[in-house]
């Protein structure tokens, strides 16, 4: 009856550090679906969790992860029987409540989705919270009226996991997107997945800073922040949209309300981690739909939990390309 699982605590000096126990049933926390946790993956906020950065996590010892997928073993909610496959992204589990690295997972029903047909529970975490936000961004920019012949769409922090999948899936429903990373070296991995051109970050950033810039992104879709989210908003065309995701290079917006007064641009926030049940339900078909999985299994990396603390450092210094898949059992 125990199971294995990666315990972090917090030690006097600060420092966070995490190794694998084998804990009981009586460890895990309260709610009303036990999960068997077969896959999990690494975010940009797990290697938060993970390394203490951030302070995301305020009680110790603590299990991150903030996706799981796996079978439901024990549930006292109508919803779910034991033997259904589930999958779980955000609601905050893996920061305040325990999380996916370990091989069983107890949380609330409301958070759970049952797995699309015909996704397993490994295709379900490479695409985990980065894939269900990237699907979540372009489900908006539609909203705002992005059509595929509007133009080109720009993709921030292309390597990164959403921008890879963001990449893959607007290539997929028939759109122009651009890649702009930080590692142009990764220029195959891009048009592989689908982009129409590569955007190498210095040289976007090199560009004459104007108050409005050459009009030239029907839509982006931003997992960067700061500077570059300030500089892509004044090159948006007219009655375009941005959605803004991330902040891995900065929570500061550098910018002024010239495209939004001259060229009616819209800015559009996404939040992945409280969508309701609907939404969720509606991203992940559309996803089963859509995404190329064979396509993108080159920029899959599987780790085992004892491998999680390295990959976590990794992720923070932006060195993952694609997505970290964890082999929980
Ligand atoms: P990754 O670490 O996989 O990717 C982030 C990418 O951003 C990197 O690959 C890199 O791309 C680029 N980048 C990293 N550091 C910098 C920097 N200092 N300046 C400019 N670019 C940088 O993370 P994810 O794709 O998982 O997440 C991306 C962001 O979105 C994170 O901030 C994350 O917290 C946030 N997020 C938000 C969600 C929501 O619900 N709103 C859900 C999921 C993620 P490259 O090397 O190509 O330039």
């Amino acid at each position: 009856m125990t199971f294995r699982a990666l315990v972090s605590n917090r030690h006097e000096d600060g420092e966070v550090s995490s190794t694998i126990e084998t804990l009981s049933d009586e460890r895990l926390p309260e709610g009303d679906v036990t999960v068997d946790v077969e896959w999990a993956d690494l975010n940009y906020k797990d290697g938060l969790c993970l390394t203490g950065a951030g302070g995301l996590v305020r009680n110790y010892p603590h299990v991150s992860g903030i996706d799981f997928a796996g079978t439901v073993r024990k549930s006292a909610d109508a919803r779910y029987a034991v033997g259904d496959k589930v999958v779980l992204t955000g609601w905050r589990v893996g920061e305040n409540h325990w999380g996916g690295y370990a091989e069983r997972a107890r949380v609330n029903a409301d958070w759970l989705v049952p797995l699309p047909e015909g996704m397993t529970t490994r295709d379900a975490m490479i695409v985990g919270t980065a894939g269900l936000t990237a699907m979540l961004a372009i489900d908006r920019l539609e909203a705002a009226g992005l059509v595929p012949d509007a133009g080109e769409v720009l993709v921030t922090g292309a390597a990164g996991g959403v921008g890879t999948i963001a990449l893959s899936l607007l290539a997929k429903l028939g759109y122009h997107a651009v890649a702009l990373s930080g590692r142009p070296e990764h220029a195959e991995s891009f048009t592989a997945l689908g982009a129409s051109a590569v955007l190498p970050r210095d040289e976007f950033l090199a560009q004459p800073d104007k108050p409005l810039e050459s009009a030239r992104w029907a839509a982006a879709i931003d997992s960067v922040g700061g500077k570059i989210l300030g500089k892509l908003l004044k090159q948006v065309k007219y009655g375009g949209a941005v959605a803004s995701i991330g902040n891995a290079g900065g929570i500061d917006l550098d910018t002024n309300v010239l495209p939004f007064i001259l060229r009616g641009v819209t800015l559009a926030g996404i939040d992945s981690v409280m969508q309701p049940y609907g939404a969720r339900v509606a991203a992940w078909s559309r996803i089963g739909e859509t995404f190329d999985f064979g396509g993108y299994s080159a920029l899959v990396e599987e780790v085992r939990l004892e491998d999680l603390p390295e990959a976590a450092k990794r992720i923070l210094a932006g060195r993952i390309k694609g997505r970290v898949l964890v082999r929980v059992r």
